[in-house]
């Protein structure tokens, strides 16, 4: 659970017919002389109308005629990241790149790059069977082509941050990188995402790894920029299943060395701009080696984490 994004109780608040008539009669006069607002039931009647329950009653298998009257709790947040009613906003930007997974004891934090892409939900299905989250960075342009993805990704509870609009490396782009043209990039795929899923981008992962001005440009959007330590190198994958591309993709993104806190790069499907041939956007094979993986870290002892610390 993150400090950050508490998704809070969902307990609902229960309003509780009172013991017996003379604290009935009470409570009703608290009601009348005070004028206080007790939680009412969703239809706007009266807080409880109902007489007390009977001893007899109070035994008795619960009915339509003495139920007790459940409201959900005004402020209480749905259990996704996107419910929360007031987005919270980012944490103080690492001062450099961050390479590791946050907690304590030995973490992993999966991440997915280049998406939002159609196997996106075989992903999420997958981490839902083990009960855990990833950290999904997405390209502005992707996101404006699949929102749904998007949507679908952060009502899972996924952190979904930013991988800039376009994908182009410092040699694509005229010039390379510089400082106004990498804030351009990030603040409109932030505005993207966030449109889409309620809170705020708080993690960038620049396209290829590609280092130059990232560190100027991201903390002054109130992003920490994040890299990798294990690298899944699944882009290298043929465009179908097989046993001997999946075992690769196992092997190398399993090949943590002993780190503490690994962070793990896989693919949601290409955003760079090469030929398929020298980089795949097929990725069945990264679909059919994740619980491989999964596997891999839990009985290794590792506790599955998201960059901001939500488990
Ligand atoms: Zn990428």
């Amino acid at each position: 659970m993150s400090p950050l994004f508490s998704r809070g109780t969902m307990e609902p608040v229960r309003i509780r017919r009172p013991a017996g008539l003379g604290l009935w009669g009470i409570l009703l006069a608290v009601i009348l002389l005070s004028g206080c607002a007790l939680q009412r039931p969703a239809d706007g009647a009266a807080p409880v109308t109902s007489p007390p329950a009977t001893i007899a009653s109070a035994h008795a298998r619960p009915t339509s005629a003495t139920p007790s009257t459940t409201v959900p709790a005004p402020s209480a947040p749905t259990p996704t990241r996107t419910g929360s009613a007031t987005p919270a906003a980012c944490p103080k930007p690492a001062s450099g790149f961050v390479t590791h997974a946050p907690g304590k004891g030995k973490t992993v934090a999966l991440t997915f790059d280049d998406g939002p892409g159609p196997a996106d939900r075989d992903y999420v299905g997958i981490l839902d069977h083990y009960g855990i989250h990833a950290t999904f960075f997405e390209t502005g342009a992707h996101a404006k082509a699949s929102p749904d993805i998007v949507r679908l990704l952060a009502s899972h509870g996924e952190l979904i941050a930013d991988h800039s609009w376009s994908h182009d490396y410092p040699t694509q782009v005229r010039g390379g990188w510089s400082l106004a043209y990498l804030r351009d990039q990030f603040r409109r795929t932030n505005a993207e995402l966030a449109a889409l899923t309620g809170r705020p981008v708080c993690f960038v992962r620049p396209p290829g790894g590609f280092r130059t001005d990232v560190l100027a440009a991201a903390p002054g959007l109130r992003m920490t920029a994040a890299l990798w330590s294990v690298d899944s190198e699944d882009w290298k994958q043929p465009p179908r299943t097989t046993a001997a591309a999946t075992n690769r993709i196992v092997a190398n993104a399993t090949a943590a060395d002993g780190q503490a806190h690994p962070i793990v790069l896989m693919h949601s499907t290409k955003a760079s701009h090469e030929p398929e041939s020298l980089v795949s956007s097929y990725r069945g094979n990264t679909v059919v080696a994740l619980p491989r993986v999964i596997e891999w870290y839990r009985s290794h002892g590792y506790r599955f984490v998201t960059l901001d610390g939500a488990a």
